[in-house]
């Protein structure tokens, strides 16, 4: 059995908000009730922004995942399972109120457990959590099949979207809060028991959010959560019978590993992996917008995002200018602790993280011209590994590592490109598939490329999506499949019933 060691909070007396952390360990939810895990196990919260622990989470195992799929399948076999879509909009309004209620409490744990910046968690994964319940809610009364004409006059078809059953959602750890929210909130608008199993790099906020959980009034085992590692609770989750799809966001590792394991099973899989986005900037762009957008769209949550855009290819006309102009604005960013209501960006998820994105900074200094950041901040608040400043490497080539090997830190590779053609086959040459972006004034130009972007989002004179909801997408290649929105976590049937003559 792990047992973490009692956490110290009281070096942090001077901000009032440590108290909000409980000295007890954030227990599991399953079958509708708080408990620790079946042995007792557990494993410490980690805040990148000082290599300390600072909580105490219940570590599932086996036997845990086991009683959480049991809970799951009374709740999607029973009462939740014969909910109707207005029932399931009401449980979704309440966790939203919940949410807001907390969202104070819920953005501190967010902020210190993953590191990021405290503002940005209000008015980005706070909102985006929020509207991700509301958007669910309506789509939950507003289900609908198809009726399709047949070619047999006496016969009507019509289609049922029904809920799946149990469905597992092993979570990335850096967006916790907001990406289990929004897909929590899909797959009960869906109908189906869902059980979530946050990062264990990140786990803190959902496991609060789980404690609130369970004071709502809904059946037992209709949400469940599970921490723990990947290989143990994860791949239980997979193996167990009594779970009808996995929807897994992460690394490609870790996606093939589930997509063997499931195969045994021919259980339903969505990957929603990485990407080594492509931004092309063309020389007729509007550069102040394109940089304002690229500096986003590397170094946002300290490019840590899968859609962020990590290979940059600039038209030799304004290739100079651009890369001076991005690397100054990425010096200029505020890197500190997520603490702080400045900091625009935090460190990287954890030191071990730190040590990969590291490794690819000296990597990148044999690869191509350091223009801006690339090495340790000398101060002491940033100190440690885990703040990485935003680093530009320019003159970078297509074959080169940095250019072709997901990073997943602030760290951004530019080359210069001639021809539109050059610039679409450098961008789609890569085994991932997930977002692109593209700078132009040029209308004929910005359809040619969109069009040849091989991506599941094309940004066109901005950066990220407004509309994850709206318009979700998946990527092409290795960024992933398995369907997007609520539509994933469902199954179609198609009724064809035969109608006589009266009589
Ligand atoms: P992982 O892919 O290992 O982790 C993602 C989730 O999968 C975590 O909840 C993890 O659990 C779980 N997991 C890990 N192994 C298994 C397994 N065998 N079976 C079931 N679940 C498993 O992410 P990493 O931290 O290793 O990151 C690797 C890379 O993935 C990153 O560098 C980045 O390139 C990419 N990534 C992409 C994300 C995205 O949004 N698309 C998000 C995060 C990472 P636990 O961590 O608790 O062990």
């Amino acid at each position: 059995m792990a047992t973490a060691a009692p956490v110290r909070t009281d070096r942090y007396a001077d901000d009032p908000r440590w108290a909000l952390i409980s000295p007890d360990p954030y227990p599991l939810l399953i079958g509708g009730s708080l408990r620790q895990a079946a042995d007792g196990a557990t494993f410490n919260a980690v805040s990148p922004r000082d290599d300390r622990a600072i909580a105490r989470i219940a570590l599932a195992g086996p036997t845990d995942v086991a009683a959480a799929v049991r809970g799951a399948r009374d709740a999607a076999d029973g009462d939740w399972g014969r909910t109707t879509g207005r029932q399931r909009a009401k449980l979704l309004e309440q966790i939203a109120t919940v949410i807001e209620t907390h969202a104070d409490e819920l953005a501190f744990l967010e902020a210190v457990d993953a590191g990021k910046p405290i503002a940005s968690v209000h008015y980005s994964d706070i909102s985006i959590s929020l509207d991700a319940l509301r958007f669910f809610a309506g789509r939950a009364q507003a289900i609908a099949g198809r009726a399709a004409t047949m070619p047999d006059s006496s016969v009507i078809h019509h289609e049922y979207l029904e809920p799946l059953g149990v469905v597992a959602e092993i979570l990335p750890w850096n967006g916790p809060l907001w990406t289990g929210v929004q897909r929590m909130a899909a797959i009960l608008a869906a109908g189906n028991a869902a059980i979530m199993k946050p990062a264990q790099m990140a786990s803190l906020s959902f496991m609060r959010l789980a404690q609130l959980l369970a004071e709502l009034d809904m059946p037992p085992g209709t949400i469940s959560v599970v921490a723990g590692p990947g290989p143990v609770v994860g791949e239980a989750l997979v193996g167990d019978p009594g779970v009808d799809m996995i929807s897994f966001t992460g690394g490609v590792e870790a996606g093939t590993r589930i997509l063997e394991l499931a195969a045994s099973q021919v259980k339903r899989v969505s990957l929603e992996l990485g990407g080594k986005n492509p931004n092309i900037v063309c020389d007729d762009a509007n550069l102040d917008g394109a940089v304002f957008w690229s500096k986003l769209g590397a170094f946002g949550n300290t490019g840590q995002i899968c859609v962020c855009g990590s290979r940059i290819l600039v038209q030799r006309g304004v290739y100079d200018e651009f890369v001076e102009r991005l690397s100054a604005e990425g010096a200029a960013m505020r890197v500190g602790d997520p603490l702080d209501d400045d900091t625009e960006l935090g460190p990287v998820i954890s030191s071990g993280h730190a040590s990969k994105v590291w490794e690819y900074i000296g990597v990148g200094k044999g690869e191509g011209r350091l223009v801006t950041g690339g090495e340790r901040y000398a101060d002491a608040e940033r100190s440690i590994s885990t703040f990485i400043p935003p680093t530009v490497f320019a003159d970078v080539s297509p074959e080169c590592r940095i250019m072709r090997e997901e990073i997943f830190g602030p760290v951004v590779a530019l080359q210069p490109f001639d021809t539109l053609p050059e610039a679409l086959q450098i961008a789609n040459d890569t085994s991932y598939g997930l977002a692109s972006g593209l700078f132009t004034s040029n209308l004929d130009r910005a359809a040619y490329l969109s069009r040849g972007l091989k991506a599941g989002q094309v940004y066109v004179n901005q950066w990220f999506s407004p509309g994850v909801l709206e318009a979700p997408s998946h990527g092409y290649k290795q960024s992933g499949f398995g369907g997007v929105g609520m539509e994933k976590y469902m199954q179609a049937k198609n009724v064809f019933t035969r109608i006589g003559e009266p009589s």
